[in-house]
């Protein structure tokens, strides 16, 4: 049995007059159900809310974006859901809605909260739904876009695959519209990918396959196989899953060495951090080198903003690029106190560090 989440884009969920496009969901739901069948636990990450919405409503005047992203997904939302609730429903499979957003992301309360709530739900057979509050996350607080959030859910949930359905067939060498533009099959751990990814958005979705290939890399880091294959193809879902070679897709490889959960949470916790701590080349090297080093004040340079024992903070070295990120053992005024001086205790204790 394995664990899968699914990420399905707007492009595939709605149409292009903004109403549900309920020949793709029926096809995702059957072979989610399949999937299922066949002893896997899915969790789908659903997008389309505010796109579902845009086909529902002419506001009564001109709204900015936030309005109208507020407006659209508080009506496509429960639009998608009753769908989904009936779509499942024929298979008699119980869905239950998740609606999150960065915040309950930041603190470790919050998130193993979370975490706890949809073990729960799969416990009992349940298909977690989930997708960005839209009606509640403040703009500059939002994920980049459901890809992202796809990421911190499958890390979060231990999953053993992510599987992201978009309207391509995953990643080309160059413009996937270019005829000479070749689909990469596999990506292996470490491999260099800026030169292929053409960061082309497409139609109402927020992602595109820069970010989905910066997600993809992070997530297959931590220890979760990546696929990203196009929507609207027949079995999609059941053939990446079962019969991979007989449907196009592109796999990022899980890295070997899998993160625990806590440096997983940390890993995605880089914007949430509240300081910088700036380190010399000498302790630089250390951390990069040598997989199982603690950070102490002696390597410590300057230290910025004010945060508490227990909050993120980001490593950079002397040019300022980051070196890690951890969980501080003390406070900022600790960490002041003692900069480049010997016998005091890590700034971040190895098991809180998270290394790029
Ligand atoms: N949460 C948004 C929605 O449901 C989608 C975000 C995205 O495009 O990834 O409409």
């Amino acid at each position: 049995m394995s664990r899968i989440v699914v990420k399905v884009g707007s492009n595939v969920l709605t149409r292009a007059d903004g109403k549900p496009n309920v020949t793709n969901m029926s096809a995702l739901v059957d072979q989610i159900a399949a999937l299922r069948a066949h002893g896997h636990e899915v969790i789908l990450v659903s997008s389309g809310a505010v796109a579902c919405g845009r086909g529902a409503i002419t506001p009564s005047r001109q709204l900015d974006s936030v309005a109208s992203r507020q407006l659209y997904s508080s009506i496509g939302q429960i639009r998608l859901i009753n769908l989904y609730n009936e779509l499942f429903g024929g298979y008699g499979i119980v869905v239950g809605q998740v609606l999150t957003q960065k915040d309950n992301f930041a603190s470790r309360d919050s998130y193993l909260n979370q975490r706890a709530c949809m073990f729960t739900m799969l416990d009992n057979g349940v298909v977690p739904v989930v997708n960005e509050n839209d009606t509640a996350s403040l703009t500059e607080l939002m994920f980049t876009d459901n890809d992202e959030l796809s990421g911190l859910i499958a890390t979060m949930m231990d999953a053993d695959t992510l599987v992201i359905l978009s309207n391509v067939d995953g990643i080309y060498t160059g413009a996937p519209s270019d005829p000479g533009s070749q689909l990469i099959a596999c990506v292996e751990p470490g491999k260099d990918l800026s030169a292929f990814v053409v960061a082309a958005k497409s139609g109402f979705g927020r992602g595109g396959m820069g970010t989905k290939c910066g997600i993809a890399r992070k997530v297959s880091d931590e220890g979760v196989a990546v696929i990203i294959a196009r929507g609207d193809r027949p079995r999609v879902l059941v053939d990446v899953i079962e019969h991979p070679d007989s449907v196009p897709h592109t796999l990022f490889e899980p890295s070997p060495r899998p993160l625990s959960t806590l440096k997983r949470w940390i890993a995605h916790s880089g914007s949430f951090a509240k300081g910088v701590v700036h380190v010399n080349a000498h302790a630089a090297e250390a951390l990069r080198n040598d997989r199982a080093v603690s950070l102490l004040p002696v390597g410590v340079t300057a230290v910025e903003g004010e945060w508490e024992e227990g909050d993120i903070v980001t490593v950079l070295d002397a040019d300022g690029v980051r070196v890690a990120m951890g969980r501080a053992s003390v406070d900022s005024a600790t960490a002041r106190a003692t900069i480049g001086t010997h016998g005091h205790k890590p700034l971040i204790h190895y098991d809180y560090l998270y290394l790029e």
